[in-house]
């Protein structure tokens, strides 16, 4: 099942992203191997490797955006809820282990699957909803969104590497015309940012996904257990990665206020 959520957060996020990708594209091959590699073999080897890098991260992003994370598919006929208090729902879900009924969905739902208030939907295994890809991590698209943040920090690395070479070696081409100079410095410093302020925030989230899959414990499940007190507390940086991850959005999307906001 495909699906794509209709969220102005996630829209925004997306279009962030491709918007930062394009620039650090068109940086790295505009002002970097252009304008002081082109005597070089090395310059079309950067450019194919650093496009395949680009492809991958983008095709790694379409996945984990449209593909199904894992929903719990909507029975045909709803639950009927007074069978709560006659006992008979209670039987039933006594033959499915820890299964339990999503109230919003009106449906029943394996073992750690949590309901997303912006998916409107119950996924199996939810990890979080993430608004840079517009959609919910969780069992079925979790491989996807972890290669899209390996290839954003390789490209992170390698954007930095290309910028650093560039400054390092000498430039026999490299146009002598002040305003060029310059424009190349300046944009040179803001991709380095750019790959420093994303390398990082990806680094630390994919440092927080391989823990997880280490782990076998989902981010809800680890928030689960720290508050109930079956664990330790969440460490700072935790704490403060999931409010960057939802800093475009807390001002004015009511359901990323309350982390993780998702639960039942
Ligand atoms: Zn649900
Ligand atoms: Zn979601």
């Amino acid at each position: 099942m495909t699906v794509f959520v209709k969220d102005p957060c996630g829209f925004i996020c997306i279009i962030f992203t491709y918007a930062a990708v394009v620039y650090a594209d068109y940086v790295v091959i505009r002002w970097v191997i252009v304008q002081t590699m082109a005597d070089s073999l090395w310059a079309p080897f950067h450019v194919c490797l650093f496009n395949t890098l680009v492809f991958l991260l983008s095709y790694t992003h379409i996945k984990a955006m449209i593909s199904d994370p894992g929903a719990v598919p909507l029975p045909k006929t709803r639950v009927d809820f007074s069978d709560i208090h006659t006992g008979e729902l209670s039987s039933m879900l006594q033959n499915k282990d820890d299964w339990t009924v999503c109230s919003r969905c009106e449906t029943y739902r394996p073992p750690r699957a949590h309901h997303c208030r912006i998916c409107k939907r119950c996924i199996k295994r939810m990890d979080h909803h993430c608004p840079w890809i517009n959609n919910c991590v969780g069992e079925k698209n979790q491989r996807y969104f972890v290669q899209f943040l390996i290839y954003v920090t390789i490209l992170a690395v390698y954007a930095i590497i290309l910028v650093t070479i560039s400054w390092l070696k000498e430039c026999p081409l490299c146009s002598g015309e002040i305003t060029i100079k310059q424009t190349r410095i300046l944009h040179s410093i803001i991709l380095i940012v750019e790959a420093v302020m994303f390398g990082l925030f990806v680094l630390t989230i994919l440092y927080d996904q391989i823990d997880a899959i280490i782990n076998d414990e989902t981010s809800i499940e680890q928030l689960q257990a720290a508050s109930d007190g079956d664990a330790p507390k969440l460490s700072y940086r935790k704490v403060l990665l999931r409010h960057i991850c939802r800093l475009p959005c807390q001002s004015y999307h009511p359901t990323y206020r309350h982390l993780p906001s998702h639960t039942v």
